[in-house]
C-alpha cells in the first residue's frame, strides 16, 4: 500500500529499475541497463569498458538484492522495493551510493570518449537517458553536477546525485 507522496514517487523509480517492464527487478534488468548504456555510446560488450560495466551492474544487482529481496527469490517486487529498499536507503543513502558506485564508475568510463578521466555534462545526460531517466530530469541533473561550469562532471557528484534521484523526491 502506497501511503504517501514520497512513496508514490519512489514507486515511479521502480519503473526505472524495472528496465524490461515485467513487474519486478532482477539481474536481467541490470543487464538490460548495461546494454542500453553500451548501445548509447557504441561500445562493444566484449571490450574492457563493456566488461567493467557488466561487472558493476552485477555488483549493483547483488547490493540491491541484499537490501530488498526479503524472500530471496532473486526478484525485487514493487512491494519489496517500496517497503524494503526505500525505507532502508532513505535511512542510509550512503549505502545506496556505495552499491551503485562501481556501475556508475564504469558507465562514466564508457561515456568518457577522450579518455581524460571525466565525462562531460552532455555525456552524463546521455547515460541517464539511456537508463530511462526522463530527458528533462537527465539534462537538469547533469547540468547541476557541473558546479565549476567547466563542462565536466565529477564522479563523486554523479554518484551522490544518482543516489539522491533514486532515494528522495526531485
Ligand atoms: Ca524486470
Ligand atoms: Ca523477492
Amino acid at each position: 500500500m502506497v501511503s504517501s507522496e514520497y512513496e508514490r514517487r519512489i514507486a515511479a523509480r521502480f519503473a526505472t529499475f524495472d528496465q524490461d517492464g515485467n513487474g519486478w527487478i532482477d539481474r536481467e534488468d541490470f543487464i538490460a541497463a548495461s546494454k542500453a548504456v553500451l548501445n548509447e555510446f557504441g561500445t562493444p560488450a566484449r571490450s574492457d569498458k563493456g566488461q567493467s560495466l557488466y561487472g558493476g551492474a552485477e555488483a549493483f544487482w547483488q547490493g540491491m538484492a541484499g537490501i530488498a529481496d526479503r524472500d530471496g527469490d532473486q526478484r525485487i517486487t514493487r512491494d519489496e522495493f517500496v517497503n524494503g529498499a526505500v525505507k532502508r536507503l532513505r535511512d542510509n543513502p550512503e549505502r545506496f551510493a556505495e552499491i551503485a558506485r562501481p556501475f556508475l564508475h564504469a558507465a562514466l568510463a564508457v561515456a568518457d570518449a577522450d579518455g581524460d578521466g571525466s565525462a562531460t555534462v552532455d555525456e552524463t545526460a546521455r547515460i541517464l537517458k539511456a537508463l530511462g531517466v526522463p530527458e528533462h530530469i537527465a539534462t537538469a541533473t547533469s547540468a547541476a553536477l557541473d558546479t565549476n561550469a567547466d563542462g565536466k562532471v565529477d564522479e563523486v557528484e554523479v554518484v551522490t546525485a544518482f543516489a539522491r534521484f533514486f532515494t528522495v523526491p526531485e
